[in-house]
């Protein structure tokens, strides 16, 4: 099955609001193994609505429309559904109850026009909202399934949950298919780099591997789709097997797990612990390890400066005001070692060079040395904060990983 899904509203093209419903129904179907081809927005304007539906009825089976369904002159979607589709719209009388007492209840008069929002597709039957006025719409026709559901996220997203989802269920049952999702995430390895390690990967079908690049870091999904989930996961496991073989150092961890994450848990299997003296990212480094459940027992503390002259003194007189760069990095890191106990002492130093460029020393002081990167990024002072934490994190799972 081939679906195809169409916001409505000229709020969404404006970027006034943001379509989350088609994100929310590009999900669902994924998870229901629909494949999804297209996916469109258009504004209230019936030339241009009638287009789109019909473009996606010469190209699907399924089509998903959201917004557009309320009592306002602008609000078109079934009245070109119907068009599109040769279909009259006559008014349900149970949904014309459901109108009715939604005001009856707010002890107001209904206006004439609302009774337009109980029009359902002649041939077709309404779906119930019970969060609000208007009922969603279902239609079958010439091999077709077409479901036009209201715009308000609290009012589409039940609908589909309730009786989109099990309608498709039922349709698809015999083809159903299941799509399997894993996301490997990687550290201390660029995005173009991992490609080309990867890429006569890239082209399978089924499974697949993509790139998802983020800040720091680089991910790739792999996803399989099978008759059964367990189908998929066994299609996806020489898949993941291979990738693992090229460069599975790199992969810190799997779907929602953060670096943060991976680096505690190492740091805890290997009983050490860390400090962080920061510089210039915002407590970056400390927020994010701190924000990791079960961090207190390898947490020693992370220290926040506005300057070098904060530590002046410390260590005996070793840190003064003068340092920068590298030099204050690893002084940063030999406070946070001694002065918090840590075995892992990391030191950041980090400034934003202009609006929109920085560079960072990041320094791990342990029992055996100091360890310092130096590097230049670009992107506003977020990133270069979420940069310098990144490169710490890994610089200790690195080391970590040789202990
Ligand atoms: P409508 O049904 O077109 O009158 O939309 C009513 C309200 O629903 C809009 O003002 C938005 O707040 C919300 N809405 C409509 N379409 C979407 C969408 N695609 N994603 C998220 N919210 C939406
Ligand atoms: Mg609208």
């Amino acid at each position: 099955m081939v679906a195809e899904i169409i916001s409505v509203g000229t709020e969404l093209l404006l970027g006034q609001i943001v379509d989350t419903n088609a994100a929310y129904l590009g999900r669902t179907l994924a998870g229901l193994g629909v494949d999804l081809y297209y996916k469109s927005t258009v504004g209230d304007n019936e030339g241009r609505i009638l287009d789109t539906i019909a473009r996606a009825r010469d190209r699907a089976d399924l089509i998903l429309t959201s917004g557009g369904v309320g009592p306002t002159e602008d609000d078109l979607t079934k009245e070109c559904v119907a068009k599109v589709f040769g279909e009259e719209l006559v008014i349900d009388a149970a949904s014309l109850e459901h109108v009715e007492s939604f005001f009856r209840r707010r002890g107001a008069v209904m206006a004439p026009r609302n009774r337009k929002q109980a029009l359902i597709y002649a041939s077709g039957r309404p779906i119930d909202n019970p969060n609000g006025t208007a009922p969603g719409a279902l239609l079958e026709k010439d091999g077709k399934i077409v479901i036009s559901m209201p715009g308000p996220p609290n009012e589409m997203i039940p609908m589909v949950e309730n009786h989109v989802v099990p309608l498709l269920t039922e349709r698809l049952s015999g083809e159903r298919q299941y799509l399997v999702t894993r996301v490997l995430r990687f550290a201390g390895i660029g995005e173009s780099a991992a490609e080309h390690d990867l890429r006569d990967l890239l082209a399978s079908t089924n499974p697949t591997i993509a790139p998802l690049a983020h800040t720091g870091e680089v991910h790739f999904r792999l996803g399989a789709k099978a008759g059964s989930p367990e189908e998929a996961r066994r299609l996806i496991e020489p898949l993941e097997a291979e990738v693992r073989r090229r460069l599975g150092s790199h992969i810190y961890g799997i779907d929602k797990t953060t670096l943060e994450d991976a680096v505690v848990a190492l740091l805890r299997e290997h009983g050490r612990t860390v400090g962080a003296v920061e510089f210039g990212s915002a407590a970056n480094l400390s927020a994010r390890l701190g924000a990791v459940p079960g961090a207190d027992e390898i947490f020693l503390g992370g220290i926040l400066i506005p300057n070098a002259a904060a530590v002046c003194g410390w260590l005996n007189g070793r840190v003064s005001r003068e340092l920068s760069g590298a030099a204050l990095s690893e002084a940063l890191a030999l406070v946070a070692r001694e002065r918090l106990g840590a075995d892992y002492g990391v030191g950041i130093a980090a400034q934003g060079v202009g609006r929109s460029s920085g560079e960072a020393h990041i320094s791990v002081a342990t029992c055996g040395g100091i360890d310092t990167r130096e590097n230049h990024f670009v992107g506003g002072a977020e990133a270069i904060r979420r940069r310098s934490s990144q490169i710490a994190l890994q610089m200790i799972r690195d080391s970590l990983l040789d202990a």
